[in-house]
């Protein structure tokens, strides 16, 4: 079982991705092909399997760029996300060693790392859940989250296409959400806080795995069943990117479902739904600014500034009864 675990670990992850991204688009062709939907050839092969000119499409070479751009520079945006990880979870290491102590120590055993990994699963599955939804509901975050919404086309490659800046934020978050349990499981089981990060980092791979992540940004509309209940399903994620009312503030979760389903915005999508890739309000042609480095890294970092400054600026009296009204109609989905 844990050469099994080692292996898996050892694989990038980019393997996964696209070795499941083509493995499920030949099904698709197959499965349209036996309905007749498609003819047996190249042409319609290709079109089944990609279904954008990967040549011509502005926004998949923004998706191409904005990926070769975070490859080399994630690590720096969660620098300080790792910072508070260890500022939490020591924290309260020294503080409850301190009180009572000598903290205690276990024999690893296989369903102590299990427990422990579904533990740091849920708190980092929490963390994407309540990030996401804080990205659609506070402006000068959306602003940023747009990016991610305004691909024509999904690929795995807009699995990535995000605001780099945003990363800062998520990963604070997750300091201070993670870090509690972090902090527990080292005085409570023993456990070192690198050895807890890579835990966390193995169990998260192998749940993005098994939930096959790399279908979330496809146009493989893949179903789970009543597993989705628990675990989000390529076609709930792709749900959650259409421009249509009804999907609009869907489906938040990253891996798992439950937190969807416990805060009323879980929407599971029956067989053949049709969605439209965008924002919505949005057309087509608005969608164009987002397709170059400039529309989505610099303009959405000015928008979010402005947006930031005008909910920090005081309103005056005369401005809270008119302009207010005005701000709710525009804003609201707004929470600030
Ligand atoms: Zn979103
Ligand atoms: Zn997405």
């Amino acid at each position: 079982m844990t050469d099994a675990i080692n292996f898996i670990d050892s694989i990038p992850s980019f393997a996964f991705t696209w070795t499941t991204f083509f493995i499920a688009v030949i099904i698709l062709f197959l499965l349209r092909y036996r309905e007749r939907l498609v003819a047996f050839s190249i042409k319609d092969a290709l079109r089944t399997c990609i279904p954008f000119d990967p040549v011509r499409s502005q926004s998949f070479h923004t998706d191409l760029k904005v990926y070769l751009i975070r490859k080399l520079t994630d690590f720096i945006f969660l620098i300080p996300g790792i910072y508070v990880l260890f500022w939490v979870s020591n924290g309260l290491f020294s503080t409850l060693s301190g009180l009572d102590g000598t903290p205690s120590s276990h024999e690893n055993s296989p369903a102590l790392v299990l427990g422990v990994a579904c533990v740091l699963i849920v708190a980092a599955e929490f963390n994407a859940f309540l990030w996401h939804y804080l990205e659609h509901k506070v402006p000068f975050l959306w602003e940023l989250h747009k990016v991610h919404h305004s691909a024509d086309h999904l690929n795995p490659l807009t699995n990535h296409r995000a605001h780099s800046i945003v990363q800062i934020g998520k990963y604070v978050m997750k300091g201070f959400i993670a870090g509690i349990p972090t902090g527990l499981i080292m005085y409570f089981y023993g456990f070192g806080f690198i050895e807890l990060l890579a835990i966390a980092a193995i169990a998260n791979k192998l749940l993005t795995v098994a939930t096959l992540d790399a279908l979330r940004h496809s146009h493989v509309p893949l179903r789970f069943g009543l597993l989705e209940g628990v675990f989000i399903s390529p076609h709930m994620h792709q749900i959650h990117h259409s421009s249509l009312e009804a999907h609009w503030d869907k489906n938040f979760g990253t891996n798992l479902s439950i937190f969807d389903w416990m805060f009323g915005t879980a929407y599971r999508p029956h067989k053949g739904e049709v969605m439209v890739n965008g924002i919505y309000g949005y057309s087509p042609e608005q969608l164009q600014a987002f397709h170059s480095l400039r529309g989505t890294y610099w303009d959405p970092l000015v928008r979010s500034f402005e947006c930031l400054k005008r909910s920090l600026k005081p309103v005056s009296k005369t401005a809270l009864g008119f302009d207010a009204k005005i701000e709710g109609a525009k804003n609201d989905k707004a929470i600030w």
